[in-house]
């Protein structure tokens, strides 16, 4: 299966289509999920094309996952969460609706089941989270 630079993260990336960005460096860019299964929820994704965890190179798994764990624990100070859901998908067969590759970063909190998916979300309060886990970034560096 070969890399479409067509798709709406490619998109994201080149700024051709708006995101809630929370995080990015050299290699990754962070931003809010617009249909969030928990208050909180981003995906980070490498700058640089890999479709999946089936070609990505170990420097991009790396730097993804290293992200994922600072906005986790941004999240945890930020935002109260109690736990972290880490979600990768895999090709249309393991649940990849996106193909660039992407790691879901959900806050969780005691009690509260992971929401659907293909839920739009409340757009204020998803700016709002953004800005809590912003706030908890900068205190972290
Ligand atoms: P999946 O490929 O199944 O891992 O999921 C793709 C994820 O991308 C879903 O959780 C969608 O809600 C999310 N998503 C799709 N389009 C956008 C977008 N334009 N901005 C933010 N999140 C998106």
């Amino acid at each position: 299966m070969r890399y479409d630079p067509e798709n709406i993260f490619a998109k994201i990336l080149r700024g051709e289509v708006p995101a809630i960005r929370v995080y990015e460096d050299d290699a990754v860019l962070a931003f809010m999920d617009i249909m969030p299964r928990g208050r909180g929820h981003m995906l980070v994704i490498p700058r640089t094309p890999a479709r999946n965890l089936l070609d990505a190179t170990p420097e991009q798994l790396s730097a993804c996952v290293n992200a994922s764990q600072r906005l986790a624990r941004a999240a945890r100070a930020g935002l109260g969460a109690d736990g972290i859901t880490l979600q990768q998908f895999s090709e249309a067969a393991g649940g990849q609706e996106v193909f660039h590759l992407h790691f879901h970063v959900i806050p969780r909190y005691a009690g509260v089941a992971l929401g659907r998916p293909g839920i739009m979300g409340d757009m204020e309060d998803i700016q709002a989270a953004a800005g809590q886990i912003r706030t908890a970034l900068e205190a972290q560096a």
